[in-house]
């Protein structure tokens, strides 16, 4: 029988249900039910999250089965590499990560290995986002190793290299919380909160709601992970404006049938080229398009860039507005028009093999049809922050949408965005290391950054398998003193007069 812990005995049965959770908690597919069945492991075996070298062990030794076993296995293997120190490097460290989408969860994972304690912060209830991601092959790789297959056991088989968003979070958010990460769901990240000398407090966070006790929560690092609206103040962004370009995105159902299996999918790369396609859409439809892209996944996934005149034609646009913002707001778009634009592009492009096509379900319980404007991207200025108030330093770090808002139809946004995790993972490395001052993590920081928006599945090292938090294993030009310490004197924001 196992040892009592925290003045409560963990007793053979509290184990066997544990292990019987678990492989609840292993096919659940839903934020809630991940999270109920996890508290329901935690509960029973007397397990708070917590440092991964505090959290992992105890979990592992208690959760015997043999799904479990080939899970700690693939953990085992990351978690050895000599770059996380046995989980001890970063022990003094407290990483607060605003946002669990597939960036802030993946930063997650490192910042826990390195031995950090380590918050998320997610404003959402539900997993609920449909839209499926092409992914670079090292993203393939960089998941497979985490154990993608054994919570998603379709996860990119055979020639399929796509995934849902929601699905991806799933997978992610299992792998955080069984390393031991706390998280926090519908709650908001507002402000940051200085230290207070009197108080003797840290840097702590505003959220919503205020009573939060993740409010009580001190941390010297904060992840900005919140997509492309970034909250985290004090990052100024780069715009790239380019002409007009407005996409629409449509999830149906998968019904799973026979026919439905049969039609091909589109991917974006290969019809970008096809002029006598679009042509022939035109002259039947009236659609015109730019590009479009099938993936068969969870959904029926299409996603298209469309010419605004035929928007117009087709009445999914009322009024011509020179203003974008005011041409796709709600007003202006009649949105029964635009669901038959997108199931006649859709039903086009596939050769209606798919007669009885029927809108999934989004957030909001409508059809799940988008269309938005991506004529401006964004880019954030810099990496990395450092703030120092009343002689409390706080490392500040953007990653995934929030750093760099991908140019979608490359299919870039999960790339760049976990490159930019691991590279995130490195600067916390770096900044409890003890022998780097805070510039010279800026300044590190920031030359890795230089690199990340030029990178194509080509440029970067192919052996995925090698890849680490240290950047020299994923980008084989880099040069950590492109940017020297003296350069980033203005990311260091503090009250010292020294
Ligand atoms: P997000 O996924 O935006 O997650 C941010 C999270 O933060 C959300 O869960 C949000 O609820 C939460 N949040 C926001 N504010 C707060 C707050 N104040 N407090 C707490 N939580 C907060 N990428 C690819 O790799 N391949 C593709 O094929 C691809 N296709 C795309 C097609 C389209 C049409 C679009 C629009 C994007 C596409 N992308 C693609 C990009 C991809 O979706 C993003 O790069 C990816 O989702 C970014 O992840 P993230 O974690 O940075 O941000």
């Amino acid at each position: 029988q196992p040892p009592p812990r925290g003045g409560r005995t963990v007793t053979a049965k509290d184990v066997a249900q544990a292990n019987d959770y678990f492989e609840h908690f292993l096919n659940a597919t839903s934020l809630k039910n991940i999270l109920g069945y996890y508290r329901s492991i935690c509960e029973h075996l007397n397990l708070k999250p917590n440092h991964f070298p505090l959290f992992y062990p105890k979990l592992k030794s208690y959760l015997t089965s043999w799904r479990a076993k080939a899970l700690w296995k693939k953990f085992d293997a990351r978690a050895v590499h000599k770059c996380y120190g046995k989980g001890k490097l970063c022990t003094s460290s407290r990483v607060l990560i605003i946002g669990a989408g597939p960036c802030g969860l993946r930063t997650a994972i490192e910042a826990q290995l390195l031995g950090a304690k380590v918050v998320v912060v997610e404003k959402r209830d539900r997993l609920s986002r449909h839209n499926v991601l092409h992914l670079w092959p090292f993203v393939i790789e960089d998941l497979r190793a985490l154990g993608a297959k054994k919570f998603f056991g379709k996860f990119c088989a055979g020639a399929i290299d796509h995934i849902s968003i929601r699905q991806l979070q799933c997978i992610l958010l299992k792998v955080v919380l069984l390393l031991g990460v706390e998280v926090h769901t519908e709650v908001s990240f507002e402000r940051l909160v200085e230290p207070d000398p009197i108080e003797k407090t840290g840097w702590k966070a505003e959220f919503k709601p205020s009573t939060h006790p993740v409010s009580q929560f001190e941390f010297d690092v904060v992840i900005g992970a919140d997509g492309k609206r970034n909250t985290l103040q004090g990052f100024k962004r780069k715009e790239f404006r380019g002409k007009l370009a407005i996409a629409i995105t449509a999830n149906f159902i998968n019904k799973r049938t026979e026919a439905e299996a049969r039609v091909e999918e589109i991917s974006g790369v290969a019809f970008i080229f096809n002029q006598k396609f679009f042509k022939e859409l035109y002259e039947a439809t009236g659609i015109d398009l730019e590009n479009i892209v099938y993936y068969k996944d969870e959904t029926h996934y299409f996603v298209m860039t469309a010419k605004k005149p035929s928007l117009i034609e087709k009445g999914v646009i009322k009024q011509d507005l020179a203003d974008t913002e005011r041409l796709l707001s709600l007003e202006n778009v009649n949105r029964e028009a635009l669901m038959d634009y997108a199931i006649e592009a859709a039903n086009f492009s596939t050769h209606y093999q798919m007669p009885d096509l029927e809108f999934a379900v989004n957030h909001y319980g409508q059809p799940d049809v988008a269309m938005f404007d991506f004529t401006s991207m964004y880019a954030a200025e810099n990496a990395s922050k450092v703030l120092e108030r009343n002689g409390d330093k706080l490392l500040m770090i953007l990653v995934g949408d929030s750093l760099l808002e991908p140019f979608w139809p490359t299919g870039s946004g999960c790339a760049r965005g976990f490159l930019s995790s691991l590279d995130a993972a490195w600067a916390i490395r770096s900044w409890c290391s003890g022998t780097m001052t805070p510039l010279d993590v800026l300044a590190e920081r920031e030359s890795i950054y230089r690199l990340l928006g030029q990178t194509t599945p080509d440029n970067l090292n192919k052996e995925w398998k090698s890849y680490t938090l240290e950047p020299a294993t994923r980008y084989p030009n880099l040069n950590k003193n492109m940017v020297m310490p003296l350069q980033t004197v203005g990311l260091f924001d503090s009250d010292d007069p020294k």
